[in-house]
């Protein structure tokens, strides 16, 4: 069977996204899980474009084992030399440079002749080879272009030395049928195609991504870029998960294969949508939350009778288990490591103890921890945010004929801090309360809330995004009680800002 490489951009299109943006120890972590799941190249950034994501590709390029490691360049000399700077440690490394090459960017957004991009394609990808094997181009925006003019960028930079070409839908534009014939005319009028990869990257505008993106691999595409959860600019990406496990369910019509390691999808997701506070919507396919529900009494019926009358994939296939009883209050500290070994994180010593004792005060609240806990639980603990304010002690008097009065007690390196504030509603007071010791007003622009568990005593996940000087913001955090999760959330936004965490 062909073989379809994976190439991630989770951590470039995908961080590109509003209020996506992580640190770089949460794109380091996001790479190995990525390398660990069998992601064949990992777009770890876009060098030039600002000195942490330098720092950010530089990093995993040093540390991450078992994929190609890869940068983006615009055409330019300066972009190409810092994207080979920043990836030039990785036992395996790529140049991923790009220029735009339809007439509407041509025009308007480069100001350039079809000549003009034709040479600078044509020495970007010439200079990226002097300094790796492995070279990528992208003609950005393929979909709007002349196909005639596409296909002579393309043997030319074939013949400059691309091992790669990309052919991207940039705005979501094409259609799975169209799709397929343009890539059926590359084929037929592309100079040395047969010797280089051709690869896709579809954006969702119309939904249509993965629809693309699979239609492409019909007519001989062989490496797709794709995103995890489908995040990216816009409506984003087409997801990884959803092309893995189309290709995995559908091998009779797809007769493609590739190196993933499914039952490592439903942790990448999660991991995700806590380091980007962008959560996947209920109904997403794969991952949502209901993606394996069965709700109708008939479907219910039929499941129980034989589960293939209603189930095309296996929620284990990838990693969704049902909720299983892990740990109680008495596992202990061996028992806690064990599993957490078995759940796919490694937890330095350092951390560990703050991990334990996390475990432990919510094992007290609620008598059993599940898988699902654990992994809230550990997702805030090595969130990774250097904690400028930690949270020592809250107290809130509210109800429906008194105004909501909080105190909140801080602690910042030995200092420990207090104030109190009335608000609209508990969280409100809190809020206002954490505002003042941090002296970090913001505005509060999203707030939503999840139980992690089902029943009752379950641990609330509070996302929230806040805005401070034109920038977004995410903030996320856990706990049996939802004003304690909401506090941790709002700690972890304005320990972002203080740490000036974004771009
Ligand atoms: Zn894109």
């Amino acid at each position: 069977m062909d073989k379809v490489y994976i190439f991630d951009t989770t951590l470039r299109d995908g961080e590109q996204s509003p209020g996506a943006s992580m640190s770089i120890e949460q794109k380091i972590e996001v790479a190995k899980l990525l390398a660990n799941t069998g992601v064949n190249i990992i777009e770890a950034g876009f060098p030039i474009s600002s000195p942490k994501q330098y720092e950010g590709v530089k990093r995993i390029a040093e540390t991450v084992e078992g994929s190609v490691i890869a940068g983006l360049a615009r055409t330019l000399e300066k972009d190409i030399t810092t994207c080979y700077e920043a990836v030039k440690s990785a036992s395996h490394k790529r140049i991923h440079t790009f220029i735009a090459t339809s007439d509407i960017h041509m025009t308007y957004k480069l100001k350039k002749t079809k000549n003009e991009v034709l040479k600078l394609a044509i020495q970007a990808v010439g200079l990226a080879k002097s300094m790796v094997d492995d070279v990528e181009f992208s003609a950005e925006d393929a979909t709007r272009s002349d196909w005639a003019f596409l296909a002579d960028v393309y043997s030319a930079v074939i013949e400059a030395g691309a091992t790669t070409i990309n052919v991207p839908d940039t705005v979501g534009y094409t259609t799975p049928d169209e799709f397929a014939e343009l890539i059926r005319y590359l084929l037929n009028n592309v100079k040395g195609i047969k010797n280089v990869i051709i690869s896709v990257h579809c954006h969702n505008d119309l939904g249509l991504a993965t629809a693309n993106t699979l239609s492409a691999l019909k007519t001989g595409a062989r490496q797709v870029e794709v995103s995890v959860n489908g995040i990216g600019e816009r409506a984003g990406n087409a997801s990884l998960e959803e092309i893995v496990m189309s290709l995995r369910t559908r091998k009779d019509i797809f007769k493609l294969d590739c190196d993933i390691h499914t039952e490592n999808i439903y942790h990448l997701s999660k991991t995700i949508v806590y380091f980007t506070g962008i959560p996947v919507q209920p109904n997403k396919a794969i991952v949502g939350e209901n993606a394996f529900a069965h709700e109708a009494g008939i479907h219910q019926d039929g499941m129980i009778k034989h589960r293939m009358t209603y189930e095309i994939m296996t929620p284990q296939s990838i990693g969704r288990q049902k909720s299983l009883l892990v740990l109680g209050r008495h596992s202990g500290k061996h028992g806690l490591k064990q599993k957490l070994v078995e759940l796919g994180y490694t937890v330095k010593e350092e951390d560990f103890k703050r991990v334990y004792d996390r475990f432990v005060e919510v094992a007290d609240k609620k008598k059993e921890v599940f898988d699902e806990d654990l992994h809230a639980i550990l997702e805030e603990e090595l969130n990774i945010i250097p904690e400028v304010f930690s949270l020592v002690y809250f107290s809130v008097v509210t109800g429906n004929k008194v105004i909501p009065t909080a105190t909140v007690k801080m602690r910042k390196k030995s200092q420990e801090l207090q104030e109190a504030a009335t608000g609209d509603g508990p969280v409100d007071a809190v809020y206002r309360a954490i505002e003042k010791i941090t002296d970090t007003p913001v505005k509060l622009i999203n707030y939503s809330i999840n139980a992690v568990t089902h029943g009752k005593d379950a641990l609330g996940g509070v996302t929230i995004s806040v805005e401070r000087n034109g920038k977004v913001y995410r903030g996320y955090g856990v706990a049996t009680d939802v004003i304690e999760a909401s506090a941790h959330a709002l700690l972890n936004a304005i320990n972002k800002i203080l740490n000036n965490n974004i771009e």
